[in-house]
Parts: structure tokens; sequence; C-alpha cells
């Protein structure tokens, strides 16, 4: 497997909301590497080679030749990024790295809790797995202040109508009373969390995004739901 810091061009970029981008950095002729879904890159501009962050991959394994990334205006990195990043621009790129992975095992049940731009890797986890045409089944509970801030919510509701397996749900936090959402609304609750669980002993929770998020939904799973501790992985962005 090539460990190699290489230096990627950005093949495309794609505003998925106002303040969130997609790049897709094309791999340099040679490049090879052996990743994983759900890994990430770690990424800096040629010309600040000391400043570098991470972002996990939202596409997955089956997709060779490119990386993508999806990310959040937030910080230096991320205002530099979503504001100037464009197609041509070089960024260096740290292999992919990381032990977040969907266990993609046929009876298994993966219950993904996300908020805002911490559901990035998801989309990996449900490209592969409907690529694959796998029975693992995928279930999104996905927090977000309104529906304007839902990320990927037209290629979701389109893998849910390829993928039997797949269910994408949204709860919004801070929508007005007039707003005619017939969807889910209130945070992330243990009641909502435990009406998604069938055979819990083959169920794997996975939580993603800022530390906090993270932190809140491992004590909703491990402390009021009671579940075992390694049957949940957490990737916290800091
Ligand atoms: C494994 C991993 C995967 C990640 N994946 C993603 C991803 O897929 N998408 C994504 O968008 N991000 C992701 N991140 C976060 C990403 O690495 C960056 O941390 C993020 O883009 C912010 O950039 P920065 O670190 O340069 O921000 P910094 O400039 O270091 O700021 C960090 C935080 O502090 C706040 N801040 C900065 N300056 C001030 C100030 N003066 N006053 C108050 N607050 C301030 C910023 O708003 C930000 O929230 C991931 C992180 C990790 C560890």
């Amino acid at each position: 497997m090539a460990k190699i810091i290489a230096e990627m061009a950005i093949d495309t970029v794609t505003m998925e909301l106002p303040d969130t981008k997609t790049l897709k950095l094309a791999w340099p002729e040679g490049y090879t590497v052996d990743f994983k879904t759900g890994q990430f890159i770690t990424v800096y501009w040629p010309d600040t080679p000391g400043y570098k962050r991470a972002y996990s991959l939202s596409s997955c394994a089956m997709d060779q030749g490119f990386f993508e990334v999806t990310v959040k205006r937030d910080g230096k990195m991320g205002t530099r990024i979503v504001d100037w990043a464009k197609a041509g621009d070089k960024l260096g790129v740290l292999p992919p790295a990381g032990k977040f992975l969907p266990v993609l095992e046929p009876d298994k049940h993966l219950v993904c809790i996300a908020g805002g731009s911490g559901v990035t890797p998801f989309r990996g986890f449900v490209r592969d797995a409907t690529r694959r045409k796998l029975a693992t089944r995928i279930t999104i509970l996905y927090s977000v202040r309104t529906t304007a801030d839902i990320i990927f919510n037209a290629e979701f509701r389109q893998l849910e109508q390829e993928n039997p397996n797949f269910k994408f749900h949204v709860t919004c936090t801070r929508l007005g009373a007039e707003d005619p959402w017939p969807g889910r609304r209130g945070r992330i609750d243990a009641d909502w969390v435990r009406s998604q669980i069938g055979d819990v002993a083959n169920t794997v929770f996975y939580a993603c995004g800022p530390n906090a998020l993270v932190e809140n939904t491992h004590d909703l799973v491990v402390k009021e739901l009671g579940i075992p501790k390694t049957q949940m992985l957490l990737e916290k962005w800091g």
C-alpha cells in the first residue's frame, strides 16, 4: 500500500448548500491506495503545508480514481475551501486513515446518527452498500435546524428508492410553527432512536460530527438506552 502524500487537482466543486461544498479530488497518475469506506483524508493548501485538516470521505471505497469530501464553511480551512476552492486548484492529500468503518455484514443494522455536516461519511456508507446491493440495513437519523440545512437530501431520497434496506429520517430543530414540513421536529432523543431498533444485538450505532453532538449521542445510546459501548463507533471532529 502506497503511503504517499500526493498533490491532487480539484476536478469539480459542487455547492450542496450555500455553506457546504463537495470537492472531487482527482488521483494523480500512478496513485494507488488501499482504503476503506468511512475513512478520512487530511488535506492542506500547497502555500501553507503546515496547516492540515481532516475531512471524512463522502465517497466510498468503490469510487476509484478520486476522493470526494464535503466541507462546511467553518473555521479557517473550512472557509477557505468553501469560499475559494475551485476546479483546477491543487491540494496536498495524506492517505486515508481512521477506524470509523461501516460493518457491512448481511445481518447488521447500522443506525447512523448525525447533525449538520456530520452526515458526510454516511453518504459513503450508503453509496457502498447500495452499489454492492448489500443486505445490510442502514438507517440515518439526521438532525438539522431547518429543511434548508439538509445536506444530500435529493441524493439520499434517490438512494432510498434504489436500496430497500436504507432509510433516511430527518428531524428539524428550528422550524417555524407555520412551516409545512410534515416530518419530525425536535432534537434526536432516546425514544426516536429506540423506535428504530429491531434486533438490538445486531445493531451498530455511529455518531459523527462536532464533539458535543458525538458526546451527547454517546450518552443517549450508551447511558439512556443501555447499549454496550462495543456496539458504537464515534468520529469526533473537534
Ligand atoms: C476525522 C475528522 C473528520 C472531519 N471531517 C469533516 C468533514 O467531512 N466536513 C467538515 O466540514 N469538517 C470536517 N472535519 C473538521 C475539519 O477538520 C476542520 O476542523 C473544520 O473544517 C474547521 O476548519 P479549521 O480547523 O481550520 O478551523 P479553525 O479556524 O481552527 O476553527 C475551529 C473552530 O473554532 C471556531 N473558531 C475559529 N476562530 C474562532 C474565533 N475567533 N472565535 C470563535 N470561534 C472560532 C471555528 O468556527 C471552528 O468551529 C473533520 C475533522 C476530523 C478530526
